[in-house]
């Protein structure tokens, strides 16, 4: 067992500190990392929070994890020290069930183990995430960053970018496709810039007036503003597929409206109850409502890949572990141009009280 540094909370509703937090000792198996950076995902804040009650303390959030390999385990042949690679939402799963066999992991039948605020599927431990010096990973679950990523900017790809890619193949987005994007955050900032690359004709619906220009510049080719009455009956039943990346409970039928014949809304934000859903808007033009969760690790890896190739990197905004509860307050009040990056290089010198 080892120990590190690590930022996190002891309780619902207090700032983040450091604290000290356990590794544990290679198993065969095993890949141990040194974090470089953390990307910062709502995620994270509903945990700290308890927003879904199952919050286990101390809590260490973080699932956007990069760094650099510094050990192996003595099975573990697809890894090298001194390789940069990535770990996301994930740690572990069955890896024998339909689901895990379908590359499917993150709906395995036995339940998918966290990266944190999981329970170890062998020790029973209390997964710890990414806010913190190093962690330990099961050599399967951990991912190849490309040589051609930019360390820096492929935090955001593993829980954002992969939440949003996992719905366009399954949705089969392509060129021409018509696809809305609601709420331009991390997920949907991510969404537009893949959705632009695959070729797809991308409008983002937000209820930030000053965003539009940001939308435009991120590859969009239409903005509407959910607060204009007029502009979205204007634009009903035009979308094949609406991405809804809203974070908390909402009305849907807005943005179900604007579904054509057959198309689909993807819930990816809300984890929550919904306001009720009018049946008639659904009957109405055959349209479908879906969800979906992270994604599995063989199209996390496609993704990285395609990101690599295509140069598609996410914006972010690099900050010192240390400036992580105002960028949770910032998230909270909505006011997050770029996706934050925690650059660990900060938690060097960092003192506990
Ligand atoms: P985020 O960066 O905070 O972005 C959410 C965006 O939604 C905001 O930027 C805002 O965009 C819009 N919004 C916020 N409050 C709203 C409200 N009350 N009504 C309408 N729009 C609102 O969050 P994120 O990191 O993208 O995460 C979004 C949600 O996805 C979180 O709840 C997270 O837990 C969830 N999530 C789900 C999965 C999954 O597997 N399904 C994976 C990761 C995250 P505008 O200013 O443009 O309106
Ligand atoms: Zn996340």
């Amino acid at each position: 067992m080892t120990t590190c540094i690590a930022y996190g909370v002891h309780e619902a509703n207090t700032p983040l500190e450091p604290l000290r937090i356990e590794r544990r000792d290679l198993r065969a198996d095993d890949v141990a990392i040194d974090i470089d950076y953390c990307g910062v995902c709502h995620s994270d804040m509903h945990y700290v929070h308890n927003d879904w009650n199952s919050t286990r303390f101390p809590c260490v959030p973080g699932h956007e994890i990069v760094g650099r390999v510094s050990a192996v385990g003595s099975a573990v042949n697809r890894y090298r020290v001194g390789e940069v690679v990535a770990v996301g939402c994930m740690v572990d799963s069955c890896q024998q069930c339909e689901a895990c066999e379908d590359h499917q992991e993150p709906h395995c039948t036995q339940g998918m183990t966290p990266t944190y605020n999981g329970l170890d599927r062998l020790s029973g431990e209390v997964t710890r995430g990414g806010y913190a010096q190093h962690i330990v990973v099961r050599e399967r679950f951990v991912l190849r960053v490309p040589p051609a990523l930019d360390p820096r900017f492929t935090g955001p790809l593993l829980c954002a970018g992969i939440t949003v890619w996992a719905p366009m193949r399954e949705h089969a987005v392509k060129a021409g496709t018509r696809l809305a994007v609601v709420g331009l955050g991390g997920l949907g900032r991510m969404a537009v810039k893949l959705a632009v690359a695959l070729g797809a004709q991308v409008t983002v619906i937000t209820t930030s007036p000053g965003k539009a220009d940001d939308a435009l510049a991120l590859g969009a080719h239409h903005v509407l503003l959910s607060t204009d009455a007029q502009a979205m009956k204007g634009a009903a039943s035009s979308f094949d597929l609406v991405f809804d990346t809203i974070p908390r409970s909402h009305n849907v039928n807005p943005y179900l409206m604007l579904l054509a014949r057959n198309g689909t809304l993807v819930l990816v934000g809300a984890l929550e109850p919904l306001e009720p859903i009018h049946g008639a808007l659904l009957a109405i033009n055959n349209r479908k409502i879906a969800g979906s969760l992270i994604g599995g690790l063989e199209q996390t890896q496609e993704l990285l890949d395609f990101c690599a190739e295509h140069q598609v990197l996410p914006n972010c905004e690099m900050i010192g572990i240390q400036d992580i509860n105002l960028a949770f307050t910032r998230m909270h009040n909505n006011d997050v141009k770029y996706r934050f990056v925690i650059d660990m290089a900060s938690l060097k010198g960092v003192e506990l009280s």
